[in-house]
């Protein structure tokens, strides 16, 4: 038999396909009937939302609604209507909230906040149309940043009310300081990230959307801090805090080569994953002042990196910083957004958006926590 050139000079053991070995292995078991559909979407071209921006002058909006785009946050399922009377309300009710202590007690329905000034638009389910790249204005701002639509359920779920101060303590490239800034209610931003480079292009993005008055050192913060260390800096200081972590971006991991977590050298920092995660969570907690509510996000769909991590991070801020926390029951926004995203169904903990082909967006998970004291 002639083996084909390629044969020998193909890596064997390349990152994609390791990472799709891996996630069989693992998903299969936790995600069970779902997972053969779940692969298939995560294998195919995945969907994007245009995050709109505000701050741009430019009429793109109108063209995108002609062409069948919609915001699929103005147009989710009404809160109001008698069936989600309870679960919605612009004052929070921490009575219908689940108590943690040492263990997770299952979540209880909560009224949740959602910001009217956060746009998404997106193409029907099953219309896989792309975007255009966005066009600059006079101003030289872009009229919106693509993204996957279920990157924008954590910033809608943080909650951001008026006059808030808001660490986005892995922030870049900035997609989601976008969506917390489109809010108009930020009254001060904190956003850091370890990386430089990715600093960097945080930095650019936040230019090329967000007008020069609205980014003073009174209202924005750049950093690129260790997020694990931020509890040496400021504890117990900002009204809502974005945990949204390096993980192993499962759809990244099984279409890229390049620059992938499941390369062999890479191993050790895949499996320490789960530890930066909670040390991240744990400092996400402490910069959090107490009512202040914490929101950790990734785009895996692996339960030690999601629930695992947030369990043991409510563990050890209460065991070493007597810190007790509350689980917020994130299924009113769940219910408000069915018709644009697949959700895992019964999580003990938090909200996952999976991966389908008629609405290819995510993984996404999302839990909400809110500190007692
Ligand atoms: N929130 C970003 C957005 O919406 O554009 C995406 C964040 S990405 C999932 C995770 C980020 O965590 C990466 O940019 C990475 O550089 C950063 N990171 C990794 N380790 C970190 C650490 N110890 N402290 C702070 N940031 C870290």
């Amino acid at each position: 038999r002639v083996k084909g050139k390629w044969a020998t000079t193909r890596p064997k053991h390349l990152p994609t396909r390791l990472a799709l070995q891996h996630f069989d292995a693992t998903y299969s078991v936790q995600l069970g009937q779902l997972w053969p559909s779940v692969r298939v979407a995560l294998l195919s071209e995945r969907k994007y939302g245009a995050l709109f921006n505000n701050f741009s002058n430019n009429p793109d909006l109108e063209k995108l609604q002609a062409q069948g785009c919609g915001d699929f946050i103005s147009n989710g399922e009404d809160p109001t209507s008698s069936e989600h009377n309870s679960e919605f309300g612009a004052e929070e009710d921490s009575s219908s909230v689940s108590t943690v202590s040492s263990h997770v007690d299952r979540q209880q329905q909560s009224p949740l906040w959602l910001s009217p000034n956060i746009k998404c638009l997106v193409f029907p389910r099953g219309d896989i149309t792309r975007f255009k790249p966005a066009r600059p204005d006079k101003f030289n701002l872009l009229s919106y940043y693509l993204m996957d639509a279920a990157s924008v359920l954590p910033c809608l779920a943080l909650g951001v009310q008026k006059n808030h101060t808001v660490l986005d303590l892995c922030a870049a490239p900035g997609g989601k300081a976008l969506a917390l800034l489109q809010t108009q209610s930020v009254r001060f931003l904190c956003v850091n990230d370890s990386s430089v480079s990715r600093t960097s292009r945080l930095k650019r993005v936040l230019h090329s959307y967000i007008p020069k008055p609205l980014l003073t050192d009174d209202k924005l913060r750049i950093t690129s801090f260790d997020g694990t260390m931020w509890g040496e800096i400021e504890r117990n200081s900002f009204d809502r805090v974005l945990v949204d972590v390096p993980c192993t971006t499962d759809r990244h991991s099984l279409m890229e080569d390049d620059n992938n977590i499941f390369s062999r050298s890479r191993v050790g920092e895949r499996r320490s994953l789960p530890q930066l995660q909670v040390e991240l969570l744990l400092a996400g907690i402490i910069a959090a002042c107490p009512g202040g509510e914490i929101l950790y996000s990734t785009c895996t769909l692996s339960l030690n990196q999601n629930q695992g991590v947030v369990e043991r991070a409510i563990q050890l801020a209460e065991e070493n910083h007597g810190i007790q926390l509350q689980v917020v029951s994130l299924r009113p926004l769940v219910k408000k957004f069915r018709n644009t995203f697949h959700f895992a169904p019964d999580l003990h903990l938090g909200e996952m958006v999976i991966p389908h082909l008629a609405a290819n967006f995510g993984p996404i998970y999302l839990c909400k926590l809110r500190r007692l004291t």
